[in-house]
């Protein structure tokens, strides 16, 4: 028997069979590559993929240009090598503790910095370049669509910041504040209500760096480092006064937001009333503090120890 006739089909029927299992076979041999080689996935969601830093510019009514940038990166992992470099200001953190209060009360300040390699899982806020820890991500959302039904935008300006972007922040804020004191010296000394001179001071770096962390959290000390603080802009010049402000001071709490540097407690946070800065802490705590008027410190470092 020759090969020419073996391959030959004997019926109609014999020729549809091999058909049929020549096809299962050919699906069976795809299979098994398909699972020997799986293909890379494409990135699930954007955080998947790598961000770049984004800025935007405007002119405002002076003339003068003003920046829009919104930190974004490309990893999970709060990761920094962390020098200690201002610690000859006087300002040396400690890294937080992690476990005390649950991850949704980590208190961040000058005291306290996000220990290295602190994971978090980032989720960006719909429609926007912003992201926040995914559960207050989700509240956010959750508290955006609330205000909307009021009328209301409430516009995420900043969410998580990696250590360069606060770094970046901070030295900026230093930078302007030596600028001004540099001018003020320049400006020379003035004649005092008794007809004295008095003669111009320099202002010491230490005074300067200080003054700086009064409105900028040091690097690895925000709580935007953490992906649980939110900045929230409106069209008005000064927060505090707008309808947002207004609404959130009422409503925030129920979807587990606290301003985090309140107007009165600046002794104790260490911070300037930030009226943007809003701080993710979960419904049962905000509620709490909103109720008892305590800001994180007092909540977590007093009244927690407390109970
Ligand atoms: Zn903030």
């Amino acid at each position: 028997m020759t090969l020419k006739k073996l391959l030959k089909p004997k019926s109609l029927r014999d020729l549809l069979f091999r058909i049929y299992v020549g096809i299962i076979a050919f699906s069976l041999i795809g299979l098994i590559i398909a699972l020997a080689f799986p293909r890379k996935d494409a990135p699930k969601t954007p955080e998947d993929t790598k961000a770049v830093d984004k800025a935007t510019y405007w002119s405002d009514e002076n003339g003068t240009v003003a920046q829009d940038v919104r930190y974004l990166t490309d990893t999970h992992e709060f990761n920094f090598d962390f020098s200690d470099e201002y610690s000859e200001y006087g300002i040396s953190p400690a890294p937080a503790k992690l476990s005390k209060n649950g991850w949704n009360l980590l208190l961040l300040n000058k005291k306290y910095i996000l220990p290295t390699n602190y994971e978090m899982d980032l989720q960006f806020l719909t429609g926007t370049s912003v992201r926040l820890e995914s559960v207050a991500a989700k509240a956010f959302d959750s508290m955006y669509i609330d205000a909307l039904k009021s009328g209301l935008t409430l516009t995420a300006f900043s969410g998580y910041r990696n250590f360069e972007s606060q770094r970046r922040l901070f030295e900026d804020k230093i930078y302007t504040l030596e600028v001004e004191a540099a001018q003020q010296y320049a400006n020379g000394g003035y004649y005092d209500a008794q007809g004295n001179y008095v003669e111009p001071v320099k202002t010491e770096k230490k005074t300067i760096v200080n003054n700086a962390a009064k409105s900028v959290c040091p690097p690895g000390c925000s709580d935007h480092n953490a992906g649980l603080a939110v900045d929230i802009v409106s069209q008005s010049d000064d927060f505090s006064k707008s309808e947002e402000y207004k609404w959130l001071t009422e409503n925030a709490h129920t979807f587990g937001f606290v301003l985090r540097y309140p107007a009165g407690k600046e002794k104790i946070t260490g911070m300037d009333f930030q009226p943007y800065c809003w701080r993710f802490v979960g419904v049962n705590a905000a509620k709490e503090m909103k109720e008892k008027n305590l800001c994180l410190e007092e909540y977590v470092g007093g009244y927690l120890d407390r109970g």
